[in-house]
């Protein structure tokens, strides 16, 4: 199996509403995981304890972490069951974009939370694959950006859902002693003091934390907006590149909200256009086809 965890993706530059910026294609870096959960996964694909024979996380219904997952699971030859706190009816019926995915690896489905368990020899990986477990991988991702960039000031940017990966990019950075790369980021799943918590829990150190920049208005996560297709698709206008639509839209207004900030940008792009199927169906049933 194909799996180029190792090697540096690619860095390219590009332009985006008169802001020239490097793009650091982690997008491309595995053809089964999604961008950052292969750098998440990286830990358990080396080192995966010998007497488990099951995956058990937890999460939303389209996860890209669920079907990173289930693809990990699969290639292990290991048990995979996923916990969505919710499953609506017409998903049941007729499941599709990462679900389907997910499903067709095997992956055990269960509804609700309260409902979890974990047997012996069975592995719980918390939602969204905020581990420590992940700094292994993500501390790869800083590495290869310290040998494509070695010099200038660079403000690195990745959106973020649990802030996993921002946070231990930033910790690595720093770590390695890459002083000319700051780490920003912008909250997209709760504010900007739930993503504070969820360091808290993965790292004592306030030091290594991120830069949080902020958008005026507030976005609920796996809502629609019309301005987050607009970028979305003016991105792919202008790059040629696909983005994905839950996480890099935010990560872009916020940008530009802030574009004082980044005077030499370097936009990590995180991968998960796979999720983007679910959400190009979501945007065409809610505005039609002329968004
Ligand atoms: C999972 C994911 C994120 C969030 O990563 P965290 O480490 O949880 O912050 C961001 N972008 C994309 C495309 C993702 O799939």
């Amino acid at each position: 199996m194909f799996l180029n965890f190792n090697r540096p993706t690619p860095l390219e530059e590009y332009t985006f509403e008169n802001i020239s910026f490097l793009l650091k294609r982690d997008d491309l870096i595995s053809q089964l995981f999604s961008g950052n959960k292969a750098r998440k996964i990286d830990y358990y694909w080396h080192n995966f304890p010998s007497h488990i024979n099951t995956i058990v996380s937890y999460g939303s219904i389209q996860s890209n972490a669920m079907l990173s997952l289930a693809r990990f699971a699969a290639l292990k030859r290991l048990n995979f069951r996923y916990y969505a706190n919710h499953i609506p009816s017409f998903l049941r019926e007729n499941p599709h974009g990462n679900l389907l995915l997910a499903l067709k690896e095997g992956m055990e489905l269960k509804e609700g939370y309260s409902n979890l368990i974990i047997n012996k020899n069975e592995l719980l990986i918390k939602e969204g694959i905020a581990t420590q477990e992940a700094y292994f991988g993500v501390e790869k991702l800083a590495q290869e950006l310290i040998e494509q960039v070695a010099m200038g000031e660079y403000q690195v940017f990745l959106p973020s859902g649990t802030g996993t990966t921002a946070l231990f990019l930033s910790k690595a950075l720093q770590k390695l002693g890459a002083t000319h790369f700051k780490v920003y980021t912008t909250a997209c799943v709760g504010s900007s003091e739930y993503l504070r918590e969820q360091w808290q829990e993965l790292e004592s150190n306030e030091s290594y934390y991120p830069i949080i920049v902020e958008t005026k208005k507030r976005y609920h996560f796996g809502r629609l907006y019309r301005e987050f297709y607009q970028i979305w698709l003016e991105l792919h206008k202008a790059t040629g590149v696909e983005f994905e639509l839950l996480y890099d839209p935010k990560g872009w207004l916020a940008i530009l909200e802030n574009r004082e900030i980044f005077t030499n940008l370097l936009y990590i792009h995180q991968g998960g256009e796979l999720g983007n199927i679910s959400m190009l169906a979501r945007y065409k049933r809610k505005y039609g086809e002329n968004i």
